[in-house]
């Protein structure tokens, strides 16, 4: 039996499970939390939503027979912000999650308590869902790696759905070889997940240290200069010079459409919410009101109010908006074109190179309450955005920590890949790894 250390004073779990068993397996010395909207049979699902406080889920999502089936010891679930809407785990029903390294600071969201339980090493591996970065940028914040996988990789089946068009599930570990050992177990294709590739498993984990030859980089400029904090700059010029060194050829690429990818995702994301939350109506399972209702829509109405917390209610009226019959033309149809242009401003790019790198994000965690301003909170997805909307896979990998703020803070560095080339991000990632220690640096409570 597997055990986990139980102390949490970051809030990084909703719940731990005790007396957890585990058998064998390719994954049986493997500790994994689970992000709290994937569907368990065990416990609770709540993603972090009053809405959903003490749902107990009839099924388990396919992750997760896979990992029990592989023989990994599943040691509870993780806090996130509501239905994995966030940047900062601050939009919890159950309280904000802390960052280790600086308990002032937010550890990054949506899966904040999945970055920190594998930060403080409480147990081996978590899984996430990244829909525009909350696996990569809460990774760079706790200085562990994030993996979202291309779209199909790995089986949405009980992921709570935010945004179905771009939520994939992907892991958090400490190291790029355990990404690869658990992504061999959970990639693959479901018949219960119809947008699951049917092509194939890659082997994630034969050739992981085995370098990538004429391995080409491209650095879009876009990612470069004024809006990153400068030991960011700093830190990824460093990561570049270390590839140079790897023998790795550099490739000055251009990614203009990096700016508009955030307003893309705020039509995307918000319209896909509005739909896909529409069936918590206080009737067929969540939270349903106790106050007397005249009617069915007063029963939805104040079910509706009591149940969600004020972002999800904004991304609700956003979408609802965008997809009303007078805007749709306007911003949801022109948003799909975009999307379509982003995804061809990425196969050109990879008609050049390998891998495209840059920063995961253009600051170091930043402090609790430090964002109450929407936008600037939505600006930190940034360079994760535009991975979703093209349904590509990308990587945050630990290369650097910052002192400008006092504390010594993480910093991450973020690799995508073309469709399907996920066996190779990783190991181009592997690579970097062999190569630094940044990944084996913990935060000062678990050293
Ligand atoms: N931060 C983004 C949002 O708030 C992405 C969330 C996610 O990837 N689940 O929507």
């Amino acid at each position: 039996m597997n055990s986990i250390q139980t102390t949490d004073t970051f809030n990084a779990f909703h719940e731990v499970w005790e007396d957890v068993d585990s058998s064998d397996g390719s994954l049986k010395d493997f500790t994994i939390a689970i992000k709290d909207n994937i569907a368990t049979k065990r416990g609770t699902t709540t993603c972090g939503s009053k809405m959903l406080e003490g749902y107990r889920s009839p099924f388990n999502a396919t992750v997760i027979d896979r990992l029990e089936n592989a023989g990994a010891t599943l040691v509870g679930k993780t806090n996130c912000d509501e239905f994995a809407m966030g940047s900062s785990t601050e939009h919890c029903a159950w309280g904000p999650v802390l960052n280790p390294w600086d308990t002032s600071r937010v550890p990054g969201g949506s899966s904040g308590g999945s970055a920190v339980a594998v930060a403080t090493r409480m147990c081996q591996a978590a899984l996430g869902s990244d829909t525009g970065g909350s696996i990569r940028q809460p990774a760079a914040f706790c200085g562990v790696v994030g993996f979202k996988p291309t779209y199909g990789t790995v089986s949405r089946y009980g992921l709570v759905a935010f945004a179905s068009s771009l939520d994939q599930i992907g892991t958090f570990t400490n190291s790029v070889e355990d990404t690869a050992c658990i992504m061999q177990i959970i990639a693959g294709y479901d018949e219960l997940d119809s947008t699951s590739n049917p092509e194939p498993t890659q082997n994630f984990i034969d050739d992981i240290h085995t370098p990538v030859d004429t391995l080409r980089i491209g650095v879009p400029s876009q990612y470069r200069g004024g809006n990153n904090e400068a030991p960011i700059n700093d830190a990824i010029t460093h990561a570049i010079d270390t590839y140079k060194e790897l023998g790795a050829t550099i490739i000055d690429i251009e990614l203009p459409l990096t700016d508009v990818g955030i307003s893309t995702y705020y039509v995307l994301a918000p319209a896909e919410a509005s739909s896909n939350l529409a069936r918590y109506d206080g009737i067929r399972y969540g939270h349903r009101t106790t106050e007397s209702c005249k009617d069915l829509f007063e029963l939805y109405a104040k079910s509706r109010a009591e149940g969600f917390g004020v972002e999800v209610k904004r991304r609700i009226m956003l979408g609802t908006y965008v997809l009303s019959s007078g805007y749709y033309d306007a911003y949801y149809k022109n948003a799909l074109k975009i999307r379509r242009l982003i995804f061809e401003e990425y196969q050109e790019a990879f008609s050049q190179c390998d891998v495209i790198l840059g920063p995961t994000t253009p600051t170091v965690a930043f402090k609790l309450g430090g964002k109450e301003d929407p936008i600037s909170m939505y600006l930190n997805d940034v360079y994760t955005a535009n991975t979703n909307i093209a349904g590509i896979c990308g990587i945050s990998i630990p290369c650097g920590f910052s002192k400008e703020h006092g504390s010594s803070l993480p910093i991450g560095m973020h690799l995508q890949a073309a469709w399907h080339d996920d066996a190779k991000l990783l190991r181009i990632a592997q690579m970097f790894e062999s190569a630094t220690e940044f990944h084996k640096a913990k935060p000062e409570c678990c050293s």
